[in-house]
């Protein structure tokens, strides 16, 4: 894999590293200001945003249970057996949980979601609920097998300005605060 895809698979190295953690919030920041990528290194370094927030949770991860109302940052699409399963992955504690892909997870509705997507990354969809006019990011893995859907969400920036242009609000925000 390192041969195919060396970005990638840097990335996934570094978010690995994340969910072996088992340090304090200071070993956490050496951590980030190591082997974060770039913009995550900077932000340790000056101590602010978004690696603060990133620290916060990942301290929180090593608790789910302490997590009591998940709250939906991304979808994620797997394939399994000869099919694919949905599920979302909760912005306060990262856990993945298995949810409906019809209905939207901030109002329940279903019959009125749309998709969109941007031609230059195919694996990730926006998912827009035009009855509450919220969203979130669906991440294909099918499509992408080293995404990293809390991850790869925040490369769909382009279309969180568009839906912000359109009047649509994310149901959650990021690590970055989009
Ligand atoms: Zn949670
Ligand atoms: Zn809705």
């Amino acid at each position: 894999m390192a041969g195919r895809h060396p970005h990638a698979s840097e990335v996934l190295l570094f978010y690995a590293r994340l969910a072996e953690f088992d340090g304090d919030a200071g070993a956490l920041r050496e951590l980030l200001m190591e082997h974060g990528p770039q913009l995550l290194q900077e932000a340790a370094r000056e101590g602010r945003e978004p690696a603060l927030n990133l620290i916060q949770r990942v301290l929180r991860r090593r608790d789910p249970k302490s997590c009591t109302a998940h709250q939906p940052l991304a979808g994620v699409y797997r394939p399994e057996g000869d099919g694919t399963s949905f599920s979302l992955v909760c912005d306060a504690c990262l856990v993945e949980y298995p949810a409906s892909r019809e209905s939207c997870p901030g109002c329940g509705g279903a019959d009125r979601i749309a998709y969109y997507s941007a031609e230059s990354m195919p694996h990730i969809q926006m998912r827009v609920c035009e009855s509450c006019r919220r969203y979130l990011h669906v991440v294909n893995l099918g499509l992408d097998a080293e995404a990293i859907p809390e991850v790869d969400e925040m490369t769909a920036l382009p279309l969180d300005i568009w839906a912000g242009e359109q009047g649509y609000a994310k149901l959650h925000c990021n690590f970055a605060g989009v």
